[in-house]
């Protein structure tokens, strides 16, 4: 904590469980609220020497930070696995991913332009400055233990603003790891803490209390999203909130099959399915559902379920008990209102670790908890469709608004598609859209705000105008 390694006042610690074995890998020092409000005195008393420096300084810092991630890449992305859960193929992935999002801020920080307005009086001009927020505040989930703090931090700190990161409490370590990355490459002390605790409440309380924090980015559940929208209107702190997604996916006739398949495949396993980008409802056009559940069933049939740390290994566990339970309620359900299980479709009985099995079930209708809710877990849930019209009011029937796939080779339906459909990010033949250079975020109750691309420093950027009298 700003710059400091430091136990918590609490004098107490917690485990952090690998859930594919159920060991404890590791005991951190459990920060209660008033370990938080350290971390905000120090950041206070730092941030004004830190928006003053160069934006070409914090660059070399964030270059310098994203290349030692790089190098460290092995180390990363075993710890990632270990605490998440995740193959280590994806966990590395994950590390460059995240080194990205600092590579790609350490330039846009040196691009924030103001403006010079014409007047329209003789004797006076007008400027436009951008101003870093101040003091900003980070809570991040467990999907993307690192992927999600460098979304946010690469921004903070090429703007000008320090950053308190409350981690998942379920994937500490790969925070603490950054943070620890971030000293080597020369950070001054202070401008970024990382907080880890059990009491998310009582810690995110501390920061949404606090006058001083300007800006608050979440990435997480709705539920949790609005319970900080609430608390951030008493201080006016700015929001920007990246929660839950529904994601429709959708193929038409005169889709290439393959492409399809293997993108569905990608979209809806990476991580185990439990990414808010995720595809949720997979919608097949009547024709050719029969050729396309058959070519998806062979290659998920094809995918290995195990610890992520063994070279191989396709589908690793879920990050929870309650996980599991999540997606045997959602597959129970869907069997109960008439859909059929081809492929997986109950937990795995491996002794030990929180799997569930990547799963296939068709007939899905809109009744099912798996038509309405996040899934959260590798189950490909099918339904048919007939037309385009639809299939477009069915996808866009959802309070969620983050993620929508389709794949047609009709350049008129993509254009159409593309505008209809009501979702921050539209993937036309594409299953992976996330990138540090595009922006990523949802409308409807999948949150506010952009990250990553040009538009993602703006989040920490005020704007300020000066009149100058001649
Ligand atoms: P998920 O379901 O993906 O775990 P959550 O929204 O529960 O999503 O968690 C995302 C982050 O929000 C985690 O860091 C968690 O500790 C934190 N969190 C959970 N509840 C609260 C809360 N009431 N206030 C602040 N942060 C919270």
């Amino acid at each position: 904590m700003g710059g400091e390694w430091r136990d918590s006042v609490s004098n107490r610690w917690f485990d952090v469980v690998n859930p594919a074995t159920e060991e404890i890998i590791a005991q951190v020092p459990n920060a209660v609220a008033d370990d938080m409000l350290s971390a905000i005195n120090i950041a206070d008393s730092v941030q004004q020497e830190w928006a003053n420096t160069l934006a070409s300084d914090r660059a070399r810092i964030l270059q310098k930070a994203a290349s030692m991630m790089h190098t460290q890449v092995e180390e990363l992305a075993r710890i990632m696995t270990i605490e998440e859960g995740k193959p280590l193929a994806e966990s590395r992935g994950e590390i460059a991913y995240a080194a990205s999002f600092l590579e790609w801020f350490a330039e846009e920080g040196k691009r924030v332009y103001g403006d010079v307005i014409p007047s329209s009086s003789a004797t006076k001009r007008i400027m436009v400055l951008k101003r870093p927020v101040g003091i900003t505040a980070a809570i991040t989930p467990w999907n993307f233990p690192a992927a999600m703090i460098t979304r946010k931090l690469g921004p903070a700190l090429a703007a000008g603003c320090t950053m308190i990161i409350k981690p998942s409490e379920l994937t500490p370590l790969s925070a603490l790891e950054i943070a620890r990355i971030f000293e080597k490459a020369g950070l001054p002390k202070g401008v970024l803490s990382v907080v880890v605790g059990t009491d998310a409440p009582a810690l995110g309380a501390a920061l949404m209390d606090d006058f001083r924090v300007r800006k608050i980015s979440f990435t997480g559940s709705t539920e949790v999203g609005k319970i900080l929208m609430r608390q951030a209107a008493d201080t006016m702190k700015r929001v920007s909130f990246e929660l839950g997604g529904h994601a429709p996916l959708i193929v038409f006739n005169d889709a290439d099959l393959d492409v399809a398949v293997q993108n569905a495949v990608l979209c809806k396993m990476r991580g185990m399915g439990e990414t808010c980008v995720s595809a949720n409802r997979i919608y097949v056009q009547r024709e050719i559902a029969k050729p396309f559940v058959d070519k998806l069933v062979n290659r998920i049939s094809q995918m290995k379920m195990g610890n992520g740390i063994e070279e191989g290994i396709t589908v690793g566990p879920l990050i929870e008990p309650a996980a599991v339970e999540k997606v045997e309620r959602h597959v129970k359900d869907a069997q109960k209102h008439g859909a059929s299980v081809l492929l997986g479709g109950s937990p795995s009985t491996n002794s030990k670790g929180y799997f569930y099995p990547p799963t296939v079930i068709t007939d899905v209708n809109e009744e099912m908890l798996v038509m309405q809710e996040e899934t959260f877990g590798p189950v490909a849930a099918i339904a048919e469709f007939e037309s385009e019209e639809e299939v477009i009011a069915r996808a866009n029937n959802s309070r969620y608004g983050l993620a929508a796939y389709f794949f047609t080779r009709d350049v008129g339906r993509v254009l159409r598609l593309a505008e209809q459909l009501e979702y921050g990010i539209i993937g036309a033949n594409d299953g992976l859209p996330s990138t540090a250079q595009a922006p990523f975020g949802g409308v409807k109750e999948s949150g506010l705000g952009r990250e990553g691309s040009k538009y993602g420093i703006e989040e920490y950027l005020d704007i300020k105008y000066v009149s100058i009298g001649l």
